[in-house]
């Protein structure tokens, strides 16, 4: 087997289509170099040796060892430097990369190949000693951290201290000789907490780094990264041994990071940050303030130091026709790092640059415009659940504002809430449901879930390619960074900025799309859906053969779904209406009574108010389809249960809390959810489901009577399992609405139908569809169903299953395609059978996952059905999944 892949001197062995095989990096390394673009020579070793790692208890394939020592070689005779000679030494970077980017979550080696021996060399050869020693510190930190398990903060404090002595603020007024110094310290640190020295020999580095990049793979924030992001363990990531280029060799030295367009609004203008004199991570660690890559985005920010356009002109146009090549090359927004070593360009790495939803959008409909590619492509190019960060509010450009700090725009969306000083706290109280900012100095990896359980993020450091600004905007989550101004006291448990002072759990207000910090609650709007929202929610539906409606009970959440595109209501569920406190008391009323007279006189009391929620949500849908749902839950969840809530609502209602309490208790059921509920309450009281079909004909009638356009009611039956039993509730249906229509006069095309929830319903679905014209596949209860897993309590269990790999996904999530889809796919071939043009969707939770819709899109349903604020994530899933 080839483990390893070759690339440089303008060659490769590999190219951009093996991610795969090569990580991102590594493939993406050798199409830059076969390119022809100036790339250090350097090889990949695959993610199937990676896999092998892990697979045969962490131990190498038997012929890495010389295909490692081959790779060498030709690097080797690439740069014309030996590996561990010590008058002209090849060094090397060790670099993960997996197929999917997974930013900062593996760990990097720079400078690998020195020691004792070959930082001489290294001063020698490059006449810069204050360089060599600076490389060589910098080595033994990173190696003893990612390698040797060191803490990094032990280094830091020795830096520090040097720096108190010499009286010095920055690294780089330190001398080759008080770097020497330092690194003297570093390694009596290092042998002092190992109990052996640092290693020297470059093989046993190069090999512990190889080593340590596959554990990686395996650690905390890789693991929870992928868990976020749905990456595969099984991917493995790749190892990139890169012979190292040095942007610290002095004043036409530089390091920096450029994306092709800017990833947080999209616009089309060269974007990025660079530092002269720095080396690898010093952009995004925030350690000094970067500067940006143009002129014009200098003046702009109103900085005094020179952009590299200014302080490398000549490099800079290079690089300019460079990143201009890359975009057109790959046809995409390009995130970009690289280096210049003495005035010369390398490129380190380019790859799609993750980006807002915002620059998103912005950049597929733009790059269609600009005829780079087609609207489908560009309709594939936005990922539908990212559309959630466009549909959220921002702060209202009317209200006032009470700045407290400003930093850099990092992630736009507005946030309220807490502020809180550490990942910890963030991740506690916003578990508990509670609004959060997490304010730091900075992030880092090891930040991720507080970040991720948090509304917002500030940072006082750092730029817009800092850790906290790229994890945020893949999260979605609004971040301020550099708000220089804020100083953190974490003794004192507040922080300071302007001469004000606030503490921990103050209300401020972030606007990533400003920078701003502002001072207690503000108001917010809703989000604007025109612009390229509109154009590329145009294509979407142009291609898309699914249709898309929304479950909803209310009006404000009817008016939100078709504000977002809803094509009618395919869930709309009458219990909610139950509970509204004006009725409740006689929908208890009715549950209370002791025969059917009694509950007749109290439905009497809830059908004006039933067909007053159907008028409005008629009336709002105008002419679209609107599927109700007739009452579902058992009855008990209507009533109070502990002795002092009968108390209070007897009080309330004049209910005798005797009887109240007698028939909660004879209610109560071992096993609700496969109890008394769904149509077997029409089943044993017909008169519940007569008035709600009495209620939504009615409503019809009277939305026709006033000219409005006609309503398409479909009224659904749920939790039927037999054919008798839908032909009960068919009868009982068309008696009712038959008797409306007489007394009124009125024409209503109405439909009945049935959810199928329940296995035996998928599988007899063709004794259903005698008497059904359509489907509802409730994928929440016909998982749990089909499982036999309660939904409620699943909670408690399904995370072993989803550690241990039983489970990918949490089937209530993301359908279980395999079993739960197989019964959708024979109910609906089955259905079909018994009646051609039984129309088929999905409600439930699922009906917003882009993979179930995908699902739902083979096997040829009509339409999927999910909550409001997801219907633009399925029109875009639905045709993503049609192209
Ligand atoms: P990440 O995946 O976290 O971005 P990288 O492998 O890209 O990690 O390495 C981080 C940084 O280290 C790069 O952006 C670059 O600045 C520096 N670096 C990596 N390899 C080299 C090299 N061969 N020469 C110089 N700098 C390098
Ligand atoms: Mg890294
Ligand atoms: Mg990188």
């Amino acid at each position: 087997t080839r483990w390893v892949y070759a690339f440089g001197g303008g060659g490769a062995d590999g190219d951009a289509s093996m991610k795969n095989l090569l990580g991102g990096k590594g493939a993406n390394l050798a199409e830059m170099s076969s390119l022809g673009l100036p790339v250090p020579p350097g090889f990949t070793i695959t993610t199937e040796a990676c896999t092998f790692y892990y697979a045969n208890g962490k131990s190498y394939p038997a012929e890495l060892k010389a295909q490692v020592a081959e790779g060498l070689k030709k690097v080797e005779s690439l740069t014309g430097k030996t590996f561990g000679d010590p008058a002209n030494p090849l060094l090397v970077s060790v670099r993960s990369g997996a197929r999917a980017s997974m930013p900062g979550m593996m760990d990097t080696v720079l400078n690998l190949g020195l020691n004792d021996e070959t930082v001489d060399g290294l001063a020698k050869l490059s006449g810069d000693r204050r360089f060599a020693f600076d490389s060589y510190r910098r080595f033994i930190q990173m190696y003893s951290n990612v390698v040797l398990g060191l803490d990094h903060h032990m280094f830091e404090e020795i830096l520090d201290e040097h720096k108190d002595r010499l009286d010095v603020r920055v690294d780089t007024a330190l001398s080759a000789e008080d770097w020497e110094a330092v690194v003297a310290d570093y390694k009596r640190a290092v042998e002092g907490e190992r109990g052996e020295p640092f290693p020297q020999d470059p093989n046993a580095q190069l090999w512990g780094a190889i080593g340590a990049v596959f554990a990686s793979w395996m650690n905390d924030r890789a693991k929870f990264y992928r868990r976020m992001h749905d990456i595969p363990e099984s991917w493995g990531t790749a190892v990139n041994v890169q012979s190292m280029v040095f942007g610290n060799m002095g004043e036409s030295s530089a390091t920096g990071v450029a994306f092709t367009r800017n990833p947080s609004t999209g616009e089309n203008r060269l974007y990025g940050e660079f530092l002269i004199n720095a080396q690898g991570e010093d952009v995004v660690a925030g350690i000094r303030t970067p500067q940006p890559l143009t002129k014009a985005a200098r003046e702009e920010m109103g900085d005094v130091q020179p952009s590299m356009e200014e302080a490398l002109p000549e490099v800079f146009t290079q690089f300019k026709a460079v990143v201009e090549k890359l975009e057109k090359h790959y046809r995409d927004m390009q995130d970009i790092e690289f280096t210049v070593e003495k005035g010369r360009l390398y490129m380190l790495q380019t790859r799609n640059g993750k980006r807002t939803a915002k620059a998103a959008l912005k950049i597929a409909v733009d790059l269609a415009s600009e005829g780079l590619i087609g609207k489908e492509e560009a309709v594939m190019r936005v990922e539908p659940q990212s559309m959630d960060q466009l549909l959220h509010p921002t702060i209202d450009p009317a209200s006032p504002r009470d700045v407290i700090a400003t930093g850099l725009p990092a992630s736009p969306g507005a946030a309220t809430g807490k502020v809180v000083f550490t990942a910890e706290e963030a991740e506690k109280l916003g578990g508990a449901g509670e609004a959060v900012i997490l304010m730091r100095e900075e992030t880092s990896p090891e930040d991720i879930r507080g970040m991720d359980a948090a509304r917002g993020i500030v940072t006082a450091r750092g730029g817009m390619t800092s850790h906290a600004a790229v994890v945020a905007r893949g999260m979605g989550r609004p971040c301020v960074s550099g708000a220089g101004e804020i100083h953190i006291d974490m003794k004192a448990g507040e922080f300071r900025a302007r001469g004000r002072t606030f503490k921990a759990y103050d209300i401020i207000t972030i606007d990533g799309s400003t920078g701003e910090v502002l001072a207690g609650a503000v108001k917010m709007i809703e989000p604007e859906l025109s612009g390229d929202f509109a154009t590329l929610m145009g294509w979407a539906d142009a291609v898309r053969r699914l249709k898309v409606r929304a479950n909803a009970e209310t009006a404000l959440d009817a008016q939100t779904a078709r504000q977002f595109g809803a094509e009618g209501i395919g869930l709309c569920r009458t219990e909610h209406m139950f509970f509204d406190p004006a009725r409740i008391a006689a929908v208890r009323e009715m549950i209370l009574a002791d025969d059917e007279a009694g509950r007749r006189g109290a439905l009497e009391k809830i059908l004006p108010m039933q067909r007053q929620d159907f008028v409005e949500l008629f009336k709002i849908m105008e002419g679209l389809p609107v599927t109700i749902r007739l009452l579902d839950p058992p009855l008990h969840e209507f009533l109070p249960h502990s002795e002092e809530d009968v108390a209070s609502v007897a009080e309330a209602t004049g209910l005798d809390p005797k009887k109240l309490l007698r028939r909660a208790q004879e209610l109560h059921e071992v096993n609700p959810m496969l109890g008394h509920r769904g149509c077997r309450l029409g089943v044993a009281y017909p008169e519940i489901y007569e008035m709600q079909v009495r209620a939504i004909v009615e409503a019809a009638c009277e939305v026709v009577a006033e000219g409005r356009p006609a309503p398409i009611p479909e009224i659904m039956h749920p939790l039927v399992a037999k054919g008798e039993e839908m032909k009960f509730l068919r009868d009982l249906t068309d008696r009712t609405a038959k008797k409306v229509i007489e007394e009124k006069g009125c024409q209503i095309d109405y439909k009945v139908g049935t959810m199928i929830e329940l296995p035996r319903a998928a599988i007899r679905a063709a004794d259903l569809a005698e008497n059904a014209e359509f489907f509802s596949f409730g994928t929440n209860d016909l998982t749990q169903t089909t499982f036999g897993i309660s939904r409620d309590d699943s909670g408690r269990f399904l995370g072993y299953y989803i550690d241990k790999g039983i489970f990918e996904k949490d089937p209530f999530v993301s359908l279980d395609t395999e079993g739960v889809g197989d019964l959708i796919r024979i109910a609906a071939e089955r259905g079909r059978a018994a009646r051609p043009d039984v129309k088929l969707g999905i409600c439930g939770e699922h009906g917003g996952d882009p993979a179930s819709i995908q699902f739902c899109e083979t096997i040829g349903l009509d339409y999927v059905s999910c909550s409001p604020y997801r219907v633009p994530i399925a029109r875009l899933a639905a045709a993503q999944a049609a192209i």
